[in-house]
Protein backbone atom coordinates (compact mmCIF):
# COMPACT_ATOMS: atom_id res chain seq x y z
CA UNK A 1 0.00 0.00 0.00
CA UNK A 2 1.19 3.26 -0.68
CA UNK A 3 1.30 6.48 1.74
CA UNK A 4 -1.85 7.73 0.39
CA UNK A 5 -3.67 4.59 1.01
CA UNK A 6 -2.18 3.60 4.25
CA UNK A 7 -2.74 7.08 5.57
CA UNK A 8 -6.21 6.69 5.09
CA UNK A 9 -6.96 3.99 7.95
CA UNK A 10 -6.03 6.24 10.99
CA UNK A 11 -5.17 9.77 9.79
CA UNK A 12 -7.36 12.62 10.47
CA UNK A 13 -6.19 15.82 8.08
CA UNK A 14 -6.81 20.19 9.52
CA UNK A 15 -9.15 21.46 7.11
CA UNK A 16 -10.57 18.71 5.08
CA UNK A 17 -14.33 17.01 4.55
CA UNK A 18 -13.06 13.20 4.26
CA UNK A 19 -15.97 11.98 2.77
CA UNK A 20 -15.57 14.20 0.06
CA UNK A 21 -12.25 14.78 -0.13
CA UNK A 22 -10.68 11.78 1.14
CA UNK A 23 -6.71 11.82 -1.00
CA UNK A 24 -4.04 13.07 0.37
CA UNK A 25 -0.97 13.28 -1.73
CA UNK A 26 2.17 11.71 -0.47
CA UNK A 27 5.05 13.42 -0.44
CA UNK A 28 8.42 11.76 0.55
CA UNK A 29 11.06 14.71 -0.52
CA UNK A 30 11.25 18.20 -0.63
CA UNK A 31 14.42 20.20 -1.30
CA UNK A 32 14.50 24.26 -2.11
CA UNK A 33 11.64 24.53 -4.21
CA UNK A 34 10.58 21.38 -5.13
CA UNK A 35 8.06 18.68 -3.41
CA UNK A 36 8.51 14.97 -4.88
CA UNK A 37 5.48 12.75 -4.17
CA UNK A 38 5.67 9.12 -3.68
CA UNK A 39 5.67 8.54 -7.76
CA UNK A 40 8.34 10.79 -8.27
CA UNK A 41 6.39 13.69 -9.55
CA UNK A 42 7.98 17.27 -8.91
CA UNK A 43 5.98 20.26 -8.00
CA UNK A 44 7.17 24.02 -7.21
CA UNK A 45 6.02 24.87 -3.91
CA UNK A 46 4.84 28.46 -4.95
CA UNK A 47 3.41 29.25 -1.91
CA UNK A 48 6.14 28.02 0.28
CA UNK A 49 4.32 25.25 2.29
CA UNK A 50 1.98 28.12 3.69
CA UNK A 51 4.31 31.16 4.06
CA UNK A 52 7.21 29.15 6.22
CA UNK A 53 9.85 27.68 4.01
CA UNK A 54 11.08 31.62 2.47
CA UNK A 55 14.47 30.17 2.28
CA UNK A 56 13.86 26.64 0.50
CA UNK A 57 13.39 23.53 1.77
CA UNK A 58 15.57 21.46 3.98
CA UNK A 59 18.01 24.47 3.49
CA UNK A 60 21.78 23.27 4.22
CA UNK A 61 22.34 26.36 6.54
CA UNK A 62 19.62 25.88 8.43
CA UNK A 63 19.74 22.72 8.98
CA UNK A 64 23.15 22.41 9.39
CA UNK A 65 22.96 24.89 12.31
CA UNK A 66 19.75 22.46 14.00
CA UNK A 67 21.91 19.51 13.75
CA UNK A 68 24.80 21.57 15.85
CA UNK A 69 22.13 22.67 18.77
CA UNK A 70 20.60 19.06 18.71
CA UNK A 71 24.20 17.69 19.86
CA UNK A 72 24.20 20.34 22.93
CA UNK A 73 20.69 21.05 24.25
CA UNK A 74 17.65 19.35 22.69
CA UNK A 75 14.92 20.32 25.10
CA UNK A 76 14.76 22.14 28.67
CA UNK A 77 12.07 24.03 30.39
CA UNK A 78 12.31 27.91 29.78
CA UNK A 79 10.38 28.19 33.12
CA UNK A 80 13.43 28.42 35.51
CA UNK A 81 16.05 28.24 33.05
CA UNK A 82 17.49 29.74 30.02
CA UNK A 83 19.93 28.90 27.51
CA UNK A 84 21.94 30.40 24.54
CA UNK A 85 19.72 29.91 21.84
CA UNK A 86 16.79 32.08 23.00
CA UNK A 87 19.29 34.56 24.20
CA UNK A 88 20.79 35.20 21.70
CA UNK A 89 17.59 35.08 19.62
CA UNK A 90 16.11 37.77 21.31
CA UNK A 91 19.29 39.84 21.17
CA UNK A 92 18.62 39.25 17.46
CA UNK A 93 14.95 39.80 17.25
CA UNK A 94 15.04 43.17 19.02
CA UNK A 95 17.54 44.21 16.68
CA UNK A 96 15.51 43.90 13.62
CA UNK A 97 11.89 44.49 15.06
CA UNK A 98 10.18 47.90 15.05
CA UNK A 99 12.28 49.69 17.83
CA UNK A 100 9.57 49.97 20.56
CA UNK A 101 9.81 46.38 21.57
CA UNK A 102 11.65 44.84 23.92
CA UNK A 103 10.34 41.71 25.42
CA UNK A 104 10.41 38.12 23.64
CA UNK A 105 7.85 35.59 24.83
CA UNK A 106 7.43 32.15 23.20
CA UNK A 107 5.05 30.55 21.82
CA UNK A 108 4.87 26.89 19.49
CA UNK A 109 2.43 28.44 17.00
CA UNK A 110 0.87 31.15 15.40
CA UNK A 111 -2.50 30.72 17.29
CA UNK A 112 -0.69 30.80 20.57
CA UNK A 113 0.92 33.39 19.32
CA UNK A 114 -2.11 35.12 19.28
CA UNK A 115 -3.85 34.10 22.12
CA UNK A 116 -0.77 35.05 24.50
CA UNK A 117 -0.97 38.51 23.15
CA UNK A 118 -5.16 38.82 23.71
CA UNK A 119 -4.26 37.32 27.33
CA UNK A 120 -1.39 39.62 27.67
CA UNK A 121 -3.31 42.56 26.93
CA UNK A 122 -6.25 41.81 29.16
CA UNK A 123 -3.80 41.16 31.96
CA UNK A 124 -2.37 44.64 30.69
CA UNK A 125 -5.27 46.64 31.86
CA UNK A 126 -6.51 43.82 34.76
CA UNK A 127 -2.59 44.57 36.74
CA UNK A 128 -3.09 48.66 36.32
CA UNK A 129 -6.63 48.06 38.09
CA UNK A 130 -8.71 48.22 34.44
CA UNK A 131 -11.05 45.76 33.45
CA UNK A 132 -11.59 45.55 29.86
CA UNK A 133 -13.09 43.21 27.99
CA UNK A 134 -13.59 43.99 24.78
CA UNK A 135 -11.33 43.85 21.30
CA UNK A 136 -11.67 45.57 17.64
CA UNK A 137 -10.38 43.44 14.79
CA UNK A 138 -11.29 43.56 11.41
CA UNK A 139 -14.13 42.17 9.07
CA UNK A 140 -12.43 38.98 7.21
CA UNK A 141 -9.48 38.96 9.48
CA UNK A 142 -7.22 35.95 10.40
CA UNK A 143 -5.95 34.86 13.36
CA UNK A 144 -6.14 31.53 14.09
CA UNK A 145 -8.40 28.61 15.54
CA UNK A 146 -7.56 28.72 19.47
CA UNK A 147 -10.74 30.13 20.99
CA UNK A 148 -8.95 33.38 21.59
CA UNK A 149 -7.90 33.33 17.84
CA UNK A 150 -11.09 31.76 16.76
CA UNK A 151 -13.08 34.97 18.44
CA UNK A 152 -11.21 37.43 16.83
CA UNK A 153 -11.08 35.74 13.54
CA UNK A 154 -13.88 37.53 10.84
CA UNK A 155 -13.54 34.58 8.33
CA UNK A 156 -16.32 32.66 10.29
CA UNK A 157 -17.62 30.31 7.81
CA UNK A 158 -16.54 27.50 9.55
CA UNK A 159 -16.84 28.81 13.45
CA UNK A 160 -20.70 27.52 13.05
CA UNK A 161 -20.07 25.37 16.40
CA UNK A 162 -18.31 27.29 18.36
CA UNK A 163 -20.01 30.94 18.07
CA UNK A 164 -21.49 30.90 21.35
CA UNK A 165 -18.89 30.59 23.16
CA UNK A 166 -16.68 33.00 21.77
CA UNK A 167 -15.16 35.97 23.06
CA UNK A 168 -17.39 39.74 22.65
CA UNK A 169 -15.28 41.32 19.43
CA UNK A 170 -16.04 44.79 17.83
CA UNK A 171 -15.21 44.73 13.92
CA UNK A 172 -14.13 47.26 11.63
CA UNK A 173 -14.08 47.52 7.69
CA UNK A 174 -10.55 46.59 6.43
CA UNK A 175 -9.40 50.51 4.90
CA UNK A 176 -10.22 50.03 1.19
CA UNK A 177 -8.38 54.14 0.07
CA UNK A 178 -12.51 55.37 0.36
CA UNK A 179 -13.75 54.30 3.83
CA UNK A 180 -11.04 56.18 6.11
CA UNK A 181 -13.75 58.36 7.54
CA UNK A 182 -16.06 55.91 8.27
CA UNK A 183 -13.75 53.50 9.70
CA UNK A 184 -13.01 55.73 12.53
CA UNK A 185 -16.43 57.62 13.01
CA UNK A 186 -17.20 53.38 13.77
CA UNK A 187 -14.30 53.14 15.99
CA UNK A 188 -15.53 56.49 17.99
CA UNK A 189 -19.02 55.08 18.62
CA UNK A 190 -17.63 51.61 19.84
CA UNK A 191 -15.09 53.25 21.67
CA UNK A 192 -17.40 55.20 23.29
CA UNK A 193 -19.88 52.18 24.20
CA UNK A 194 -17.20 49.45 25.17
CA UNK A 195 -14.32 49.17 27.08
CA UNK A 196 -12.07 48.01 24.42
CA UNK A 197 -8.90 46.15 25.56
CA UNK A 198 -6.70 46.46 21.80
CA UNK A 199 -7.06 46.10 18.33
CA UNK A 200 -5.88 43.16 16.50
CA UNK A 201 -4.67 43.61 12.55
CA UNK A 202 -2.91 42.14 9.72
CA UNK A 203 -0.68 44.70 8.72
CA UNK A 204 -0.86 45.55 4.81
CA UNK A 205 -1.77 41.92 3.92
CA UNK A 206 -4.68 39.77 4.82
CA UNK A 207 -3.50 36.65 3.99
CA UNK A 208 -6.28 34.09 4.70
CA UNK A 209 -9.00 36.81 3.30
CA UNK A 210 -7.00 36.25 -0.19
CA UNK A 211 -3.89 37.87 -0.06
CA UNK A 212 -6.34 41.56 0.50
CA UNK A 213 -3.61 44.43 0.18
CA UNK A 214 -4.40 47.72 2.15
CA UNK A 215 -2.84 51.13 2.25
CA UNK A 216 0.00 51.84 5.42
CA UNK A 217 -1.04 55.66 5.13
CA UNK A 218 -4.89 54.16 6.05
CA UNK A 219 -4.02 51.96 8.53
CA UNK A 220 -1.74 54.40 10.35
CA UNK A 221 -4.53 56.82 11.22
CA UNK A 222 -6.34 53.94 12.52
CA UNK A 223 -3.67 53.09 14.55
CA UNK A 224 -2.71 56.29 15.76
CA UNK A 225 -6.44 56.74 16.75
CA UNK A 226 -6.21 53.99 19.16
CA UNK A 227 -3.13 54.70 20.55
CA UNK A 228 -4.07 58.32 21.26
CA UNK A 229 -7.20 56.76 23.36
CA UNK A 230 -4.71 54.65 25.35
CA UNK A 231 -5.80 50.62 23.31
CA UNK A 232 -3.21 48.68 22.82
CA UNK A 233 -2.51 48.33 19.40
CA UNK A 234 -1.49 43.78 18.36
CA UNK A 235 -0.07 43.36 14.77
CA UNK A 236 -0.22 39.77 13.72
CA UNK A 237 2.49 39.60 11.42
CA UNK A 238 2.77 35.82 11.97
CA UNK A 239 2.27 34.96 7.68
CA UNK A 240 3.71 39.23 6.51
CA UNK A 241 7.01 39.04 9.24
CA UNK A 242 10.51 37.66 7.89
CA UNK A 243 10.70 39.68 4.37
CA UNK A 244 7.50 38.69 3.11
CA UNK A 245 6.17 42.50 1.98
CA UNK A 246 9.16 43.54 1.05
CA UNK A 247 10.69 44.23 4.19
CA UNK A 248 11.60 42.52 7.41
CA UNK A 249 7.63 43.19 8.92
CA UNK A 250 4.72 44.86 7.19
CA UNK A 251 5.15 47.13 10.35
CA UNK A 252 8.40 48.51 9.26
CA UNK A 253 6.27 50.54 6.46
CA UNK A 254 3.57 52.33 9.15
CA UNK A 255 4.75 54.70 11.19
CA UNK A 256 2.50 53.92 14.38
CA UNK A 257 4.59 50.97 15.49
CA UNK A 258 2.10 48.35 17.57
CA UNK A 259 2.63 47.30 21.04
CA UNK A 260 2.12 43.85 20.50
CA UNK A 261 3.73 41.70 17.21
CA UNK A 262 2.68 37.81 16.78
CA UNK A 263 5.40 35.67 15.01
CA UNK A 264 5.57 32.06 13.64
CA UNK A 265 5.34 30.81 9.90
CA UNK A 266 8.72 31.94 8.56
CA UNK A 267 10.47 32.80 11.88
CA UNK A 268 12.42 29.19 11.61
CA UNK A 269 12.29 29.02 7.70
CA UNK A 270 10.07 26.32 8.12
CA UNK A 271 11.76 23.93 9.93
CA UNK A 272 10.39 23.58 13.58
CA UNK A 273 7.18 24.79 14.74
CA UNK A 274 8.05 28.21 17.20
CA UNK A 275 6.26 31.50 17.69
CA UNK A 276 7.02 34.26 19.43
CA UNK A 277 4.92 37.38 20.81
CA UNK A 278 7.08 40.71 21.66
CA UNK A 279 5.59 43.36 23.38
CA UNK A 280 6.90 47.26 24.83
CA UNK A 281 8.75 47.10 27.84
CA UNK A 282 5.70 49.53 29.31
CA UNK A 283 3.58 46.63 28.80
CA UNK A 284 6.34 44.05 30.17
CA UNK A 285 6.55 46.47 33.38
CA UNK A 286 3.08 46.17 34.51
CA UNK A 287 3.26 42.48 34.79
CA UNK A 288 5.94 43.47 37.53
CA UNK A 289 4.90 43.36 41.18
CA UNK A 290 5.57 42.10 44.72
CA UNK A 291 2.35 40.41 43.78
CA UNK A 292 3.03 36.44 42.58
CA UNK A 293 -0.45 36.61 40.81
CA UNK A 294 0.38 40.22 38.51
CA UNK A 295 2.64 37.68 36.56
CA UNK A 296 2.09 36.19 33.31
CA UNK A 297 1.15 32.58 33.95
CA UNK A 298 1.06 31.44 30.61
CA UNK A 299 3.40 28.36 29.53
CA UNK A 300 3.75 26.06 26.31
CA UNK A 301 6.09 23.13 27.84
CA UNK A 302 8.15 23.53 24.74
CA UNK A 303 8.64 27.31 24.67
CA UNK A 304 11.99 28.42 23.91
CA UNK A 305 12.92 25.08 22.72
CA UNK A 306 17.01 25.33 21.40
CA UNK A 307 16.47 23.38 18.61
CA UNK A 308 13.94 25.78 17.26
CA UNK A 309 15.76 28.94 18.81
CA UNK A 310 18.67 27.70 16.62
CA UNK A 311 16.12 27.40 13.69
CA UNK A 312 15.24 31.24 13.95
CA UNK A 313 18.93 32.27 14.51
CA UNK A 314 19.79 30.99 10.97
CA UNK A 315 16.93 32.41 9.53
CA UNK A 316 16.88 35.78 10.51
CA UNK A 317 21.07 35.52 9.38
CA UNK A 318 20.13 33.84 5.91
CA UNK A 319 17.25 37.26 6.29
CA UNK A 320 20.25 39.88 6.13
CA UNK A 321 22.65 38.55 3.55
CA UNK A 322 22.40 40.25 0.65
CA UNK A 323 21.57 37.18 -1.67
CA UNK A 324 18.16 37.13 0.32
CA UNK A 325 17.30 41.00 -0.07
CA UNK A 326 18.38 40.90 -3.63
CA UNK A 327 16.05 37.80 -4.55
CA UNK A 328 13.18 39.59 -2.50
CA UNK A 329 13.67 42.42 -4.73
CA UNK A 330 13.98 40.17 -7.76
CA UNK A 331 10.67 38.53 -7.29
CA UNK A 332 8.82 41.65 -6.12
CA UNK A 333 9.78 43.10 -9.32
CA UNK A 334 9.13 40.22 -11.38
CA UNK A 335 6.05 39.65 -9.67
CA UNK A 336 5.33 43.36 -11.14
CA UNK A 337 5.72 42.60 -14.50
CA UNK A 338 3.80 39.79 -14.77
CA UNK A 339 0.41 41.40 -13.02
CA UNK A 340 0.72 44.04 -16.06
CA UNK A 341 0.81 41.84 -18.18
CA UNK A 342 -2.38 39.60 -17.13
CA UNK A 343 -3.72 42.36 -15.69
CA UNK A 344 -6.06 42.98 -18.63
CA UNK A 345 -6.91 39.15 -19.49
CA UNK A 346 -10.75 38.88 -19.92
CA UNK A 347 -10.62 36.08 -16.94
CA UNK A 348 -8.94 38.57 -14.56
CA UNK A 349 -11.35 40.39 -12.37
CA UNK A 350 -8.04 42.12 -10.12
CA UNK A 351 -4.79 41.57 -9.30
CA UNK A 352 -2.86 42.88 -6.25
CA UNK A 353 1.06 42.66 -5.57
CA UNK A 354 2.98 43.32 -2.53
CA UNK A 355 6.98 42.61 -1.97
CA UNK A 356 6.84 38.67 -2.89
CA UNK A 357 2.86 38.17 -2.47
CA UNK A 358 0.80 38.13 -6.19
CA UNK A 359 -2.47 37.71 -5.76
CA UNK A 360 -4.60 37.31 -8.76
CA UNK A 361 -8.82 37.56 -8.61
CA UNK A 362 -10.75 35.22 -11.62
CA UNK A 363 -14.15 36.20 -13.06
CA UNK A 364 -16.56 33.82 -12.43
CA UNK A 365 -20.10 33.33 -11.32
CA UNK A 366 -21.22 32.74 -7.64
CA UNK A 367 -22.14 28.60 -8.36
CA UNK A 368 -18.83 27.92 -9.52
CA UNK A 369 -17.03 29.49 -6.85
CA UNK A 370 -16.44 26.65 -4.34
CA UNK A 371 -15.58 23.58 -7.07
CA UNK A 372 -13.32 25.96 -8.80
CA UNK A 373 -10.64 25.95 -6.54
CA UNK A 374 -10.64 22.14 -6.54
CA UNK A 375 -10.39 22.08 -10.28
CA UNK A 376 -7.39 25.11 -10.71
CA UNK A 377 -5.63 23.00 -7.49
CA UNK A 378 -5.74 19.73 -9.54
CA UNK A 379 -4.56 21.55 -13.02
CA UNK A 380 -1.74 23.38 -10.91
CA UNK A 381 -0.50 19.99 -9.87
CA UNK A 382 -1.08 18.35 -12.56
CA UNK A 383 1.59 20.96 -14.23
CA UNK A 384 3.70 20.44 -11.59
CA UNK A 385 3.10 23.49 -9.65
CA UNK A 386 2.02 23.88 -6.30
CA UNK A 387 -0.25 26.91 -5.69
CA UNK A 388 -3.39 26.39 -3.52
CA UNK A 389 -6.15 29.03 -4.32
CA UNK A 390 -8.14 31.29 -2.13
CA UNK A 391 -11.73 30.38 -3.46
CA UNK A 392 -11.13 32.00 -6.83
CA UNK A 393 -8.15 33.93 -6.09
CA UNK A 394 -5.04 32.53 -6.97
CA UNK A 395 -2.37 33.81 -4.85
CA UNK A 396 1.90 33.34 -5.39
CA UNK A 397 4.17 33.66 -2.32
CA UNK A 398 7.60 31.68 -2.96
CA UNK A 399 10.41 30.85 -1.49
CA UNK A 400 13.24 33.69 -1.47
CA UNK A 401 15.69 31.01 -3.68
CA UNK A 402 13.30 30.22 -5.99
CA UNK A 403 15.30 30.53 -9.44
CA UNK A 404 13.92 32.82 -12.30
CA UNK A 405 13.26 29.49 -14.46
CA UNK A 406 11.02 27.99 -11.91
CA UNK A 407 9.68 31.73 -11.04
CA UNK A 408 8.94 31.82 -15.42
CA UNK A 409 7.09 27.78 -15.36
CA UNK A 410 4.84 29.46 -12.23
CA UNK A 411 3.32 32.74 -14.39
CA UNK A 412 3.21 30.09 -17.65
CA UNK A 413 1.36 28.03 -15.83
CA UNK A 414 -1.55 30.44 -14.83
CA UNK A 415 -1.22 31.97 -17.93
CA UNK A 416 -2.17 28.38 -19.26
CA UNK A 417 -5.29 28.20 -16.41
CA UNK A 418 -6.51 32.02 -17.38
CA UNK A 419 -6.36 30.49 -21.31
CA UNK A 420 -8.54 27.07 -20.40
CA UNK A 421 -11.04 28.11 -17.45
C1 LIG B 1 -1.39 31.12 9.93
C2 LIG B 1 -1.79 32.29 10.69
C3 LIG B 1 -2.14 32.21 12.05
C4 LIG B 1 -2.23 30.91 12.79
O1 LIG B 1 -1.01 30.26 12.87
P1 LIG B 1 -0.96 28.70 13.18
O2 LIG B 1 0.47 28.39 13.34
O3 LIG B 1 -1.57 28.01 11.98
O4 LIG B 1 -1.76 28.45 14.40
C5 LIG B 1 -2.44 33.38 12.71
N1 LIG B 1 -2.42 34.56 12.08
C6 LIG B 1 -2.11 34.69 10.78
C7 LIG B 1 -2.07 36.04 10.15
C8 LIG B 1 -1.78 33.56 10.03
O5 LIG B 1 -1.48 33.68 8.73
Amino acid sequence: MNLQERDKKHLWHPLKQHQTHPDSLGIVKAKGCILTDEKGNEYIDAISSWYTCMFGHCNDFITSRVYQQMQTLDQIMFSDFTHEPAVKLSEELIKILPKNQNRIFFNDNGSTAVEASIKMALQYYFNKGEKRSTFIAFENGFHGDTFGAMSVSGLSAYNGPFEDFLMDIKRIPVPNGKNNDEILSQLKEIISKNDIAGFIYEPLVQGAAGMKIHEAADLNEILKYLKNKNILTIADEVMTGFGKTGNNFASDEIATKPDIICLSKALTGGLVPMAITSCTEEIYSTFLSNDIAKGFFHCHTYSANPIACSAALATIELLQTKEIQDSIEFISNAHKTFEDKIKQHSKVASTRCKGVILAIDLKTNANRYGSLRDELLKYFMEDGVFLRPLGNTIYIQPPYVITEKQLKKVYTTIEKVLDIF
